[in-house]
């Protein structure tokens, strides 16, 4: 024991302080990687200290790095120290959440954590939550409140005895996780709409308005709408009062998916953004995105607990019941982890508000971004607020798709910065989101630099 903690601690350390340093881009290839784990015997048993040794280089290089400080890619945070001892210590005391009584501080733990959202949110404070897996899982729980408020009878009688086929409708920015939450909701994805989008890529409110009519007319039943906050493409944000006025006036339910942006409600500048987010009946935020916690860690929010009940009360014999009140009657998952274990300790130790001033700095870095590829003859299709940086060059813009992924290429090869591709609108596009505590000006510069020697290379 002794010994395998003074290596995690060099390993830690090594970790901190190595990170910039490390390549982004795995440098191992998934042939090494095969025979590296063909090669193991997972029969007999090893040493701790020496399996350690072992795989940490190909935890190192046998992935995309994403804690690195010039990793600009998709919402994967560097964590903090203090949420992954949060972890560490939820796996090695494991209590089971399901039941209430079987972990009554951990259950404690995660209401204070929702509570203090709830409040975050300006919401009613006999309102309702839990922790979810990710923010997948939190948005399938509000589509599954949304039909059990409209549908009751869809509980026992399943979909299929409704009068009317149910649609709900989510912006074409909106997270593809509803596509398989129709599917596997039992609705199919006929039941999603997907709402156009205007010239500056926000939700086209009368093309919604439209719809539902349209849909009403045809002997569907419009039950809900999504309200995407910061989507995952460009961090835009549907018009949240808006969407709520034709909520209440259609008497549908509103959900609010802010998976990226709800997390970091802590920072003022951010709720203010987030305005309008009080009005919605469920809500996704995942700890797990702007936090800098480890995955997963979602959050979902109801106004209404008793539908929440509804849609996932069951009794099981066996389980030590506390009233109903047990988290296994009331979410999606059964058996699960301490989820907010590494939220809270992310909190006690680095404190709310110094929490949201590392979201602000990378705003502030976000803005930095933008400003020297504008200065450097790069073109943004659309300004974000919420530190996605979408951008494209003259030199570039008529490429293939092709064409593109081999310069992109070239350039993250270096390894020290990485971005991604994001195609709207059918055009291509690169997107650069700055999500890491670890993140300082210098790692921007590093992605002018690459930015510019790539285009350099091009033929005039
Ligand atoms: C990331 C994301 C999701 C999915 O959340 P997971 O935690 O990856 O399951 C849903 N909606 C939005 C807007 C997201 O950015």
């Amino acid at each position: 024991m002794e010994s395998i903690f003074s290596k995690l601690q060099t390993v830690t350390e090594n970790y901190y302080s190595g990170l910039s340093k490390l390549s982004i881009v795995p440098k191992r290839t998934v042939a090494e990687i095969k025979n590296y784990l063909e090669s193991k015997d997972l029969v007999h048993g090893e040493n701790i200290e020496n399996t350690l040794e072992d795989i940490l280089p190909w935890l190192q290089e046998g992935n995309i790095h994403v804690p690195h400080p010039g990793y600009f890619g998709l919402f994967n945070p560097a964590t903090s120290f203090s949420a992954v001892v949060g972890d560490y210590l939820t796996a090695l005391f494991n209590p089971q959440m399901a039941a209430y009584s079987h972990a009554q501080f951990s259950n404690e733990v995660e209401k204070l954590l929702i509570q203090f959202y709830i409040e975050k949110m300006n919401w009613p404070s006999h309102t309702t939550g839990h922790f979810t897996s990710g923010g997948s899982d939190a948005n399938f729980t509000g589509v599954l409140c949304a039909l059990t408020h409209h549908f009751p009878e869809y509980l026992t009688e399943g979909l299929i005895g409704l009068k009317a086929k149910p649609r709900f409708y989510v912006s074409m920015l909106a997270h593809n996780s509803f596509d398989k939450i129709a599917k596997n909701a039992g609705l199919g994805t006929s039941a999603v709409f997907k709402i156009p989008l205007n010239e500056d890529f926000s939700l086209n409110i009368s093309a919604l308005k439209n719809q539902i009519k349209i849909d009403r007319d045809h002997g569907y039943y419009p039950f809900l709408i999504v309200g995407t906050a910061g989507s995952t493409p460009i961090g835009s944000i549907d018009p949240l009062m808006e969407l709520s006025e034709i909520a209440k006036k259609e008497e549908m339910w509103l959900h609010v998916d802010a998976a990226w942006a709800g997390g970091a409600i802590i920072s003022p500048v951010i709720a203010n953004q987030l305005q309008g987010i009080e009005l919605a009946d469920s809500v996704t935020a995942d700890a797990h995105k702007w936090l800098s916690v480890p995955m997963g860690a979602g959050m979902f929010f109801c106004k209404y607990a008793e539908t929440v009940y509804k849609t996932f009360q069951t009794e099981a014999h066996y389980m030590p019941s506390q009233n109903n009140n047990d988290p296994y009657q009331n979410s999606l998952l059964w058996s699960r982890r301490f989820i907010g274990l590494k939220v809270y300790m992310a909190f006690r130790v680095k404190g709310a508000s110094n929490m949201a001033e590392d979201i602000e700095k990378q705003l502030y870095l976000a803005d930095y971004l933008t400003k020297g590829l504008l200065k450097r003859g790069w073109k943004l299709p659309v300004n974000s607020a919420l530190g996605v940086v979408v951008f494209t060059h003259e030199k570039i813009e008529r490429f293939s798709s092709d064409e593109l992924a081999a310069f992109h290429k070239r350039i993250i090869d270096h390894g020290n910065t990485w971005f991604s591709i994001l195609k709207l609108k059918e055009k291509d596009y690169f997107r650069a989101c700055i999500t890491s505590i670890h993140t300082e000006e210098q790692h921007i510069n590093q992605l002018f630099i690459n930015l510019e020697e790539g285009l350099k290379q091009l033929p005039d």
